[in-house]
């Protein structure tokens, strides 16, 4: 470990939640110069962000919610730089790609609807993504292995990908560089506001922290309403599955198949209601490989090495809950799905709202006050 920690059971800020949306603001919290305690559940957990898909990924984005397009465009514009940062200082290059990216369509009415809805959303948010339609042709150009059975796609070239491994042990390595304490296998059971902060309970031992962050992703269904906030979350399972390493054939992701920077192909991911359960069915990855095999054919003779079952957090609307609380000042919650595409904006523009408390416009449509009858929250 390059830094010193600087704090411990005593801190100005806890974060708690240890996935990719804690780390991402609890780093942005430390660069901005404040003592941060991250807790953890441990290897137990659920977690989102060891089994993601990895894209960076705007076009679609925020079809019934303009803002939400802006503020996953402005994550993605920012992830460059933040990429960057992120390998200064932590050594760890995260492989960051952004060619753009291609939904692929297998029939012409899939196309003519998948057109129109991205003009519906430009329409609703022209200063955002371009999204452009391609036919069969234009693909082939751009991917000579394409399939006969892709009529078209829509492309956006502010779209990308990243090893999302790698981030997640940046994101790890840069808090510990920058002196934050790392309290794993911490479950956070009870949360209590005293006058000048708040005393957070977990099996091994009391941690006082003046201010505290909930990104415990479905964990904060529960935690949230202990300091006066909510978070009405739930999981939906998405499988995937990643062939042996191929040559490089994919210069760019498809929504649902990206080859990673070591040549495996990733393929997925299902949305499935069916609660807290992780694990992967032969029929869904059949359907998911039988996709994959008409868009490129190629990959008809690929080896499967390995699949699983992860669980999205997933708001009533899919869309962010970005909170502080009334009844407890000092506690704020952050929770996403997407949270690889929002790094940059949790790094930033949500670890500078909560550093200096003061709630930008930009967030203001995240709150769960939209879903009516929640603790309110300012
Ligand atoms: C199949 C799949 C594909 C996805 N694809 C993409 C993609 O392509 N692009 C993208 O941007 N996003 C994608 N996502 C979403 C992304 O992975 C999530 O948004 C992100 O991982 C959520 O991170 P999180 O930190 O909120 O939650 P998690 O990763 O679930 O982490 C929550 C953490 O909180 C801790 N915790 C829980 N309760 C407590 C407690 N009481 N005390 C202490 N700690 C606690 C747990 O230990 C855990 O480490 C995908 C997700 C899935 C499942």
């Amino acid at each position: 470990m390059a830094g010193q920690s600087r704090c411990g059971n005593d801190c100005d800020i806890a974060v708690i939640g240890g996935g990719v949306v804690g780390l991402s603001v609890a780093y942005g919290l430390a660069s901005r110069g404040l003592a941060v305690t991250l807790l953890d559940e441990g290897d137990v957990a659920y977690r989102a962000s060891r089994g993601n898909f990895a894209l960076v990924w705007v076009q679609g984005k925020g079809i019934d919610l303009p803002d939400y397009a802006r503020w996953t465009m402005g994550s993605a514009a920012a992830w460059k730089n933040f990429a960057e940062t992120l390998r200064r200082d932590s050594g760890i290059d995260l492989a960051l790609e952004q060619r753009g990216g291609l939904m692929a369509c297998l029939s012409e009415r899939e196309l003519e609807d998948r057109t129109a809805q991205m003009s519906r959303l430009h329409n609703a948010a022209p200063d955002c993504a371009n999204v452009e339609t391609l036919d069969h042709r234009q693909i082939k150009e751009l991917l000579p292995e394409i399939g006969p059975d892709v009529v078209g796609g829509t492309f956006c070239r502010h779209d990308g990908h990243v090893n999302a491994l790698r981030l997640f042990g940046a994101l790890h390595e840069a808090c510990l560089r920058r002196g934050i304490a790392y309290r794993p296998n911490a479950p956070v059971e009870a949360l209590v506001q005293m006058a000048n902060g708040f005393r957070i309970a977990t099996p091994s031992g009391e941690i006082r922290a003046r201010r505290l962050v909930l990104a415990a992703g479905l964990g904060n269904a529960k935690l949230a309403p202990l300091v006066g906030l909510a978070a009405p979350v739930r999981p939906q399972r998405g499988q995937v599955m990643v062939t042996e390493k191929l040559a490089p054939f994919l210069k760019f992701p498809l929504g649902t198949i990206r080859q990673t920077d070591e040549g495996g192909v990733m393929l997925g991911d299902s949305k499935e209601e069916v609660g807290f359960d992780t694990g992967s069915s032969h029929q869904v990855l059949g359907t998911i490989a039988a996709h994959a095999v008409k868009v490129f054919p190629l990959l008809a003779g690929a080896q499967i090495v390995r699949s699983w079952g992860a669980l999205r957090v997933m708001s009533p609307d899919g869309y962010p809950i970005y909170d502080r609380s009334v009844s407890c000042p000092g506690a704020y919650l952050v929770t996403c799905h997407s949270g690889v595409t929002l790094a940059a904006a949790h790094a930033s523009t949500i670890a500078e709202a909560i550093a200096t408390d003061i709630w930008p416009d930009a967030i203001a449509a995240f709150s769960a006050r939209r879903f009516g009858d929640v603790p309110a929250a300012a």
